[in-house]
């Protein structure tokens, strides 16, 4: 159904422009309340360090893999972030599609044993996938916070702000 011909009051409208949850500590868009509390953090920046995407400070995991339930500086439920198989997903491809063809060009210019490709490749497979796992998998959940940010905000309370724990 085109706007046009929708009720007024019924459905979405393009001139929607605040919250329809009645969170009192929001009083309204979250968007708008989070850009205007927090910096603009650079994915990137904040995927190299492994931080908050939305302070860019806290930490954002608390094992190898595991994401902190949630941020110990602003509170952000990183929890609610799921990246999925992606990071493992481009991590593969792009491992694959640069090692390969080194491993190829080298195979073809030295004479090395098999046993020492194995060992060689093995050991810069796994040294790059484990390297690289923990920035994908921050970055993708900072993309998916600085686009989708509504996914990750959950109603803040002065208490919940007091201790991020909650
Ligand atoms: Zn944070």
């Amino acid at each position: 159904m085109s706007a046009s011909r929708r009720r007024p009051g019924t459905g979405t409208s393009s001139t929607w422009s605040g919250c329809s949850c009645s969170c009192p500590s929001t009083g309204g868009e979250p968007d708008a309340l989070t850009r205007t509390r927090y910096p603009r953090v650079s994915p990137l920046a904040a995927a190299l360090k492994c931080r908050c995407p939305r302070c860019g400070e806290g930490r954002l995991y608390k094992g190898f893999l595991s994401v902190s339930d949630r941020c110990e500086v602003c509170g952000l439920a990183l929890a609610r972030g799921d990246s999925g198989d992606g990071p493992a997903v481009f991590l593969t491809f792009i491992l694959g599609f640069t090692v390969v063809p080194v491993a190829l060009w080298v195979a073809m210019s030295v004479d090395w044993p098999l046993w020492l490709h194995a060992v060689v490749w093995t050991v810069v497979i796994l040294g790059l996938a484990l390297g690289m796992l923990r920035p994908a998998k921050a970055y993708l959940m900072a993309l998916q916070f600085r686009h989708r940010a509504s996914e990750y905000d959950i109603p803040e309370t002065p208490e919940s702000r007091a201790d991020p724990r909650n």
